[in-house]
């Protein structure tokens, strides 16, 4: 039974019977694990502080081929989060895009640019309400997209014609733009060519900078995240648990 070895990312955790905790993690190499922390919940637990939310953490571990849950061996703190994760705005937003993530990604599939996406995003200390929506409509633009969920805004969903910036485009409910012919007689809803510009810097921009971007852009930052939120909840087949309770 081989060790596994390679970076994560703590995404959330559970009491199990009276000293474990099963934990979720984001790795880098093998995608989403879920595994069995032996004693971690114990005083003077050998994993420390290392299983706190959103940590990156050197993480060792053993699967056993008939088993869904590895067994942690070891999770050496890299880099704490427990700063960020104090503040309520912060957790609440991360909690929910764990959550999407976790929903979205099939476990133990690897996904190298997600990790580096949702590690990139959880790195940052946003300092407002603003910048924390920032973020947030980085991460689930970019999950929808790595995860084959998002179409290219690039051409029309019905005609498959090139849409220019500036025209003015529809958004289908499976989130393809559509262009004013291919609309005709029927509502949709619109897309303004401000959002368009907005989403191209999600596709262009790393998110320190993205977060720079949007400063200028937070009507059109809100409109659609809940864009993608309600795609995302479409995909998931219910609305998310997180965004439930905080609304
Ligand atoms: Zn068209």
């Amino acid at each position: 039974m081989p060790i596994v070895e390679t970076e994560s990312l703590v995404l959330r955790s559970y009491d199990l019977a009276e000293a474990d905790r099963i934990v979720v993690f984001f790795t880098r190499d093998h995608g989403i694990v879920r595994g069995v922390a032996k004693g971690a919940r114990r005083l003077k637990s050998k994993f420390g502080g290392s299983l706190e939310l959103f940590s990156t953490v050197h993480l060792s571990y053993f699967q056993k081929e008939d088993r869904e849950l590895v067994s942690v061996q070891k999770a050496e703190m890299m880099t704490s989060r427990f700063a960020q994760a104090s503040r309520p705005q912060y957790l609440k937003t991360f909690s929910y895009l764990v959550e999407l993530l976790v929903e979205l990604l099939p476990p133990n599939d690897p996904n190298e640019k997600m990790y580096r996406m949702a590690a990139a995003c959880l790195e940052l200390s946003p300092d407002s309400g603003e910048e924390i929506a920032a973020i947030e409509l980085y991460f689930e633009v970019w999950l929808l997209r790595l995860g084959g969920y998002l179409p290219s805004w690039a051409s029309c969903g019905g005609c498959s014609r090139p849409l220019s910036e500036n025209e003015p485009a529809a958004l289908s409910p499976d989130l393809h733009l559509i262009c004013e012919a291919c609309t005709k007689g029927r509502h949709r809803d619109l897309v303004s060519p401000d959002q368009r510009s907005v989403l191209a810097a999600v596709g262009r921009l790393p998110p320190s900078e993205f977060v720079v971007f949007a400063a200028e852009h937070n009507p059109d930052v809100s409109e659609l995240s809940a864009k993608m939120r309600q795609m995302a909840a479409s995909i998931i087949g219910r609305v998310s648990r997180v965004k439930q309770v905080s609304t």
